[in-house]
């Protein structure tokens, strides 16, 4: 029987791991198909408190499970939850086949990527369309070609300056015509020559499936409905995300666009279920917020054990 299980590995999953382990519950940490969440994909993260200059968002996250691995939590990588079973105490977690007994679950299962949902979109992801430019930004298919960058927020901000290293033709596709984005981003996307915004733009059309391969986005003008082609070689799609609650669809009390409702503090509509992080944030969505509800989903696991 374990006490706490966490789900999901980003800023959230572990630090809620650093307070249960320190909190001598040795929580088992289950990283699911991302270890590291979202901040791995992230170059450099230039506001988590404690780096003046900076940090590499995988050095970071290694960082906090080491912490979290000191002080006596079981992270276990890529050990997936299929299914919860949270209708009583104690909770059964199936994880990979196997069940799990556990008191309480402290959720911190992050966002995903939100797609665009167009034409070409899912035939050419890997062949040109992606979610991440850290990841995927220096293939050689992209080197010195025009790219597109679609999203107004802080994402697709640092998705095109990262571009910049590898292509001077950005085009930086938006809905409106100003961005969501911090200052200090949008500051620097609108100085860079390299980058050209697209404004009140909205991708139609991926092209080309027949090629294999992208080579363009047909683009409609949101305000006179004008259409025209903009040809490039990638597609990087930044435009927020999607709550990581399937699981939990039913079970707990979530909101209209599937975020977990936090009950009182981290705590859930379920006894002994709590919660951290992006799947339960559509509001701040840092990693140091993140970090913090975990600090909260930890704490209230731990007082909830205590008064069993
Ligand atoms: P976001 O702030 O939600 O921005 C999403 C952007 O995509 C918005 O500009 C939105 O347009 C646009 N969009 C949404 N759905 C669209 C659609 N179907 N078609 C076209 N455009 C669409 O998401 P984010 O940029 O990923 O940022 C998420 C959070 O992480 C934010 O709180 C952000 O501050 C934080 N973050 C911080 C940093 C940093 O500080 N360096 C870096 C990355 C992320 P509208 O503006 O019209 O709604």
């Amino acid at each position: 029987m374990e006490q706490v299980v966490i789900i999901g590995t980003g800023c959230a999953g572990l630090t809620a791991a650093i307070y249960a382990a320190r909190s001598n519950l040795s929580p088992l940490v289950l990283t699911g198909t991302m270890p590291g969440g979202l901040l791995t994909t992230t170059c450099i993260v230039e506001n988590y408190p404690g780096f003046p200059d900076g940090i590499d968002g995988c050095e970071l996250m290694t960082r906090m499970q080491k912490q979290a691995e000191r002080f006596g939590a079981r992270v276990q990588v890529l050990r997936v939850v299929e299914a919860a079973d949270l209708s009583k105490s104690p909770f059964v977690l199936t994880v990979d086949g196997e069940k799990v007994e556990t008191k309480t679950v402290i959720i911190a299962t992050g966002a995903s990527h939100r797609h665009l949902g167009v034409p070409g979109e899912q035939l050419l992801e890997k062949k040109g369309v992606t979610y991440c430019a850290t990841c995927d930004g220096a293939f050689p298919m992209f080197r010195n070609q025009p790219l597109a960058v679609v999203g107004g927020g802080d994402s697709a901000c640092e998705e095109a300056l990262y571009l910049t290293r590898f292509s001077s033709q950005i085009h930086l596709i938006h809905r409106r015509d100003r961005l969501r984005a911090s200052k200090i981003m949008s500051g620097r996307v609108l100085a860079n020559p390299k980058i050209k915004p697209v404004w009140d733009a909205v991708v139609t059309e991926i092209l080309d499936p027949k090629q294999d391969k992208v080579t363009a986005v047909r683009l409609k003008n949101v305000r006179s409905n004008a259409e025209s082609v903009l040809p490039c070689a990638g597609v990087f799609v930044a435009v927020g995300h999607v709550p990581n609650t399937q699981l939990f669809q039913g079970v707990l009390d979530l909101d209209e666009n599937g975020y977990i409702k936090p009950a009182r503090g981290a705590a859930t509509n379920i006894p002994g279920v709590f919660v951290g992080g992006d799947c339960a944030d559509h509001i701040y969505r840092q990693a140091v917020t993140a970090a913090g509800s975990g600090c909260a989903a930890a704490i209230d696991a731990e007082r909830y054990l205590a008064k069993l």
